[in-house]
């Protein structure tokens, strides 16, 4: 039998968040059923509820930084049991017969991966996000979460984690290289703390000093002011590596003049507007535009573990359901230390 959740919705690109109820699937006998604790707050949540990236199937609930306890699961479940601390990211399906999930990189499903809500299940309903009391999901696409990482802290890694660990791994952020992270908001501050523990050289470009201090304590070497515009001079031809992740249009010459040879302008920042961009800037250094989506479920487990191995989590401030809207305002004026992350027994 389906059951009825409490959940968070959109109603409309503009009123507020309201508290609402769901309906979760009967548990199937591939499905695990999750009880969440905790769910992350992203930039993609507020583009999405606010129409920025399109149509929107309202009334939406969004969500998909989910961690919580399994409490049942389905006849042929083998991977997690009842109790398991585990996590649900950005998808929770896809093909899995296309090259790309034959690949483990289900998130560039040829046929669309499902997405952790706004996205047609298999079912025919459309799914629905993590800032919810409950959520049922295939188990190839739960998440196992170490046990030495708090559940809070834990949450803003589905996404903010492995979107930044995974431009980082393929790229090969290590020692020797240098890697300038864009924008440390979500996103940006994991990326800083991961590309740091992976070895590499890292500098922040921030709008302002502000969050200098806590840049350097993430394990940054350097903090620059974009604000400034000596720091684009004084940096120019310098990085490997850059990841954009700024959640609105940047100046891209700017950024790609920074790049050293054969440097690489990662954009995982995924604002509505185009980012244009003269093919001569590409020309000097053999500078590379690139993008990168979240990450593959096994690439997902492997940055878990590699968060736990090197004692890295997400910065977060926990807040009730009811703070949502306000937590939103505050993401867009940049005013976020670094996640937001709803603690979901105030839902229940
Ligand atoms: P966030 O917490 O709001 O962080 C974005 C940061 O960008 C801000 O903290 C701010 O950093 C900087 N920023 C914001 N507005 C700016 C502006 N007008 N000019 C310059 N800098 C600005 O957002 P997030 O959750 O990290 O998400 C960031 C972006 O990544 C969003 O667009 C989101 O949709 C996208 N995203 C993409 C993927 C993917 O798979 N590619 C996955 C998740 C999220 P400073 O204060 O340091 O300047
Ligand atoms: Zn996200
Ligand atoms: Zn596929």
């Amino acid at each position: 039998m389906s059951s009825t959740v409490n959940a968070i919705a959109a109603t409309s690109t503009t009123d507020p968040l309201v508290r609402t109820t769901i309906e979760r699937r009967e548990v199937g006998p591939r499905d695990v059923l999750i009880e969440i604790s905790y769910a992350g707050i992203c930039h993609s949540d507020i583009h999405t509820v606010r129409g920025e990236w399109g149509r929107v199937p309202y009334p939406l609930t969004v969500g998909h930084e989910i961690v919580g306890h399994v409490t049942q699961v389905g006849t042929e479940v083998t991977r997690h049991a009842a109790g398991d601390r585990v996590g649900v990211g950005c998808m929770v399906n896809s093909c899995r017969e296309c090259d790309n999930c034959r690949a483990g990189q289900e998130q560039y499903c040829l046929n669309g991966n499902t997405g952790t809500y706004a996205a047609v299940d298999r079912d025919g309903t459309v799914t629905q996000g993590g800032y919810s009391t409950h959520i049922v999901v295939d188990e190839d696409f739960v998440l196992r979460v170490p046990a030495s990482i708090p559940l809070e802290a834990a949450a803003p890694l589905l996404c903010a984690g492995i979107t930044t660990y995974s431009p980082l791994a393929h790229w090969q952020a290590g020692p020797g290289k240098k890697v300038a992270v864009v924008g440390m908001g979500g996103l940006g501050h994991m990326a800083v703390k991961i590309a740091a523990a992976m070895g590499a050289e890292v500098t922040v470009l921030s709008q302002t000093l502000g969050k200098k201090d806590d840049g350097l304590a993430f394990g940054a070497a350097h903090y620059h002011a974009t604000s400034d515009p000596d720091t684009f001079d004084r940096l120019a031809n310098s990085f490997d590596l850059i990841i954009n992740t700024v959640s609105a249009p940047v100046d891209m010459a700017s950024y790609l003049r920074l790049l050293r040879l054969d440097g690489t302008l990662v954009a995982v920042g995924a604002p509505p507007e185009p980012l244009p961009v003269q093919v001569f800037t590409l020309f000097g250094n053999r500078r590379s535009f690139a993008g990168s989506s979240i990450g593959g479920i096994a690439e997902t487990q492997e940055m878990l573990d590699f968060c736990a191995e090197h004692g890295i989590a997400s910065e977060v401030e926990v807040i009730d359901a009811d703070a949502v809207n306000e937590a939103y305002d505050r993401v867009l004026k940049s005013d976020v230390r670094y996640r937001f992350v709803i603690d979901v027994d105030t839902l229940r």
